[in-house]
């Protein structure tokens, strides 16, 4: 029987991560989970998290694993669905949150797959994306495109300076990562993010499913 699986979006910001997780959630009817995007949700609804994390969001720094952990399994135990596929889109991103998310996989999801899928992207390209990023300024849509009918914005972490940071920050932890989940005997997919999202999303279609 064909299992269901958890898939592990990697890549640096603007590699095209979200794109490729609503266009799975669009044509599959997967779940997407973005830390991103529930952390942006705690600041627009200004919780106590929200509060907290807003100012290391906009410098470019990560938010403490501690919070990032109690999202996720607070998101995770909140679905009520259980998809045949779920998207991890900017989470672990460091070796604490991987080696968490391996051990609840085990606990408590091991009948799903973990899929590794990494998105190799052009360092300049990806400036040049992040820097004309807009995206939807409702945080319970948080989109990268046009599809609740809220207004467009940039966001508050898409300068050059969060950028260089976030990059920096993102490489620093990409390699531990993956050699963490290779340790573990998973295999990582690896896809040209440099291409647009529709050839990206037939890539994944055809070398990953
Ligand atoms: P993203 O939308 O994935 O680019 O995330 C935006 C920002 O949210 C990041 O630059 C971090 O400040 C924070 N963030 C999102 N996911 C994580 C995570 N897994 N660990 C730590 N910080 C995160």
């Amino acid at each position: 029987m064909k299992k269901n699986k958890i898939f592990l979006f990697f890549g640096p910001p603007g590699s095209g991560k979200g794109t490729l997780s609503e266009m799975c959630v669009d044509q599959f009817g997967w779940l997407q989970l973005s830390t991103g995007n529930l952390c942006r949700q705690h600041i627009a609804n200004g919780t106590v998290v929200g509060k907290k994390i807003q100012q290391i969001i906009a410098s470019g720094q990560l938010v403490s694993d501690e919070i990032i952990v109690n999202m996720v399994v607070d998101w995770i135990k909140s679905q009520s669905t259980k998809p045949e596929g779920i998207v991890f889109d900017g989470y672990p991103r460091t070796l604490a949150q991987a080696q968490m998310l391996y051990d609840f996989w085990q606990k408590q999801l091991f009948e799903f797959d973990l899929v590794l899928v990494k998105l190799n992207i052009d360092r300049q390209l990806l400036f040049d994306r992040v820097t004309h990023r807009i995206v939807c300024s409702n945080k319970n849509c948080g989109r990268v495109c046009d599809v609740c009918g809220s207004a467009l914005e940039h966001r508050p972490d898409d300068t050059q300076d969060s950028l260089k940071l976030r990059l920096k920050i993102y490489y620093q932890h990409e390699q531990e990562i993956l050699d963490f989940y290779v340790g573990k005997g998973l295999k990582i997919h690896e896809l040209n993010a440099d291409q647009g999202a529709r050839n990206l999303f037939d890539d994944f279609k055809k070398t990953v499913l």
